[in-house]
Formats: structure tokens, C-alpha cells, sequence
């Protein structure tokens, strides 16, 4: 049994994990992408085993049907939707089906 404290402890040490694997896995891509989709699978991993949520700036990032880390420019396509409320709409190379991100605020 884990006390409350410790389940706090772990779950910002898994936050704090995901945050370096990904910025890892984004520095490392366009060099090598497989090691970086590595990163991006072991990140996953430890969201679900840790019971977080992913944030939401590295969550836009994976596709949601095939689970790939994905890439600008590399594995995906971004489109930027302008308008009333503009969004931005990534499209996965992979398995070649439109990813649509929430809203991005414009202070961000
Ligand atoms: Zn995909």
C-alpha cells in the first residue's frame, strides 16, 4: 500500500519523466526518428502506468489511432484552420488520418 503523498511523489516524477523523454525524443527526430518514437512509445507507457493525463501540449503530439509520437514537418502535416477561433489540425503520415487538436489559445 502507497500513501496519498506517495502517489502524488510518483505521479509528478512520471510528469516530470514524460516532459525529458519528449523534449528528448522532439530534439533527437529528424535525426533519428525511430529512437525518438521510443521515447514517444516508453512516455505512453508511463502516462498509463502513473494514471496521468498526458499534457496537453505533448498530447496534440501523438496520433490518436496509431499512437505514433508524431513530428511536424516529418510524420505529420500541420494545417493551421484560421477563422473565428483558429486551431491547428495535424495530419499523420502514418496511417494517413487527420488528427484535430482543441482549440489553441492564442497567449500560449
Ligand atoms: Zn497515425
Amino acid at each position: 500500500m502507497s500513501s496519498r503523498r506517495e502517489k502524488q511523489a510518483t505521479k509528478k516524477i512520471a510528469q516530470e519523466r514524460i516532459e525529458i523523454l519528449l523534449t528528448l525524443a522532439d530534439g533527437i527526430y529528424s535525426e533519428d526518428p525511430e529512437l525518438a518514437q521510443r521515447y514517444g512509445d516508453l512516455a505512453r507507457k508511463i502516462v498509463m502506468k502513473a494514471r496521468i493525463r498526458m499534457p496537453e501540449k505533448w498530447r496534440i503530439r501523438f496520433c490518436r489511432k496509431c499512437k505514433k509520437f508524431l513530428y511536424p514537418g516529418i510524420t505529420t502535416h500541420v494545417r493551421i484552420k484560421s477563422g473565428v477561433s483558429s486551431r491547428v489540425v495535424y495530419y499523420c503520415d502514418i496511417c494517413k488520418v487527420g488528427k484535430k487538436s482543441k482549440q489553441f489559445s492564442k497567449s500560449s
